[in-house]
């Protein structure tokens, strides 16, 4: 069925996504000139992509739009117009446009004004190690990182630890998980250090599990102290506190002081409890 939106004609019929091309405003399907690009807008949403990835497009704004509402309120910004996606056909298309060489399994990257995406139609448990459903984690990750970036700005996302920043992504995309391996590491006394636990999330150690564990952390402070102490924290940080005076400005407590708090809670934990 064709829909005339906003002076847009929009096709609303992609078997099994019915519900959420209702989200979709509208669909440039052919952008003349011989441009690759396809364009397509939901309300927070802008995505470019191409035709061979048209069949994928319900599934990004699902995913995107699904969390917009929880991302945005718990952190407490809402970006300045739609936030443009950009999905890419291959991993090296995704390295030129993030910069750089990057593990096969980075699948994604937030730019301070942009998301780049590889296709769901490239996930693959064999390279990269990823499955199709996976991108309804990616995009609120990302979503997240992207957002954080534009609260907290360029000095103070240098003041943000990598823990936090990737903690919350995890958190808010519900990607927490590995429970029973912290457990057990914190039982054992061999939890990662705060700053080695952001070396290995900055690619200066190697990874591990340490999503896991600044997803972990992270759900702590917000389950602990609440997610209404989060907006502050980074308020703090973008008015140039370092992380230390903005965490005991909104929560009243310092990171050692978190870090002893969290793992004497995993060391408490019983089987049971798992
Ligand atoms: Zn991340």
């Amino acid at each position: 069925m064709w829909r005339d939106l906003h002076g847009f004609q929009v096709y609303l019929e992609t078997p099994g996504s019915g519900l959420w091309l209702d989200k979709i405003e509208s669909v440039t399907l052919d952008p003349g000139g011989g441009k690759p690009w396809l364009e397509a807008s939901s309300e927070h949403f802008w995505i470019r992509y191409r035709a061979a990835d048209q069949s994928t497009l319900a599934d990004v704004f699902k995913s995107a739009e699904a969390h917009y509402d929880q991302i945005t309120g718990l952190l407490g910004y809402h970006p300045h117009g739609r936030v443009p996606i950009t999905l890419v056909s291959t991993h090296a298309e995704l390295e030129q446009r993030i910069g750089g060489r990057r593990p096969s399994w980075v699948y994604g990257a937030a730019l301070p004004d942009a998301l780049v995406m590889l296709t769901p139609l490239r996930y693959s448990p064999t390279f990269d190690g990823h499955r199709y459903a996976d991108v309804f984690k990616l995009v609120p990750h990302e979503l997240t990182h992207l957002i954080l970036a534009q609260i907290v700005g360029y000095p103070g996302f240098r003041e943000m630890p990598q823990w936090l920043n990737e903690g919350l992504a995890v958190y808010l995309a519900g990607q927490s998980g590995g429970e029973h391996a912290i457990i057990d590491a914190a039982r054992a006394g061999k939890l990662p250090s705060l700053q080695e636990l952001d070396k290995a999330l900055t690619g200066q150690a190697p990874v591990g599990n340490s999503y896991d564990v600044a997803g972990s952390l992270t759900g702590y402070l917000i389950e602990r102290y609440g997610a209404d102490k989060i907006p502050p924290l980074l308020k703090g940080l973008a008015n140039g506190s370092d992380f230390d005076a903005a965490l005991r400005q909104a929560v009243g407590i310092d990171g050692a002081t978190l870090e002893q708090q969290w793992q004497e809670l995993l060391a408490s934990k019983n089987d049971t409890q798992y």
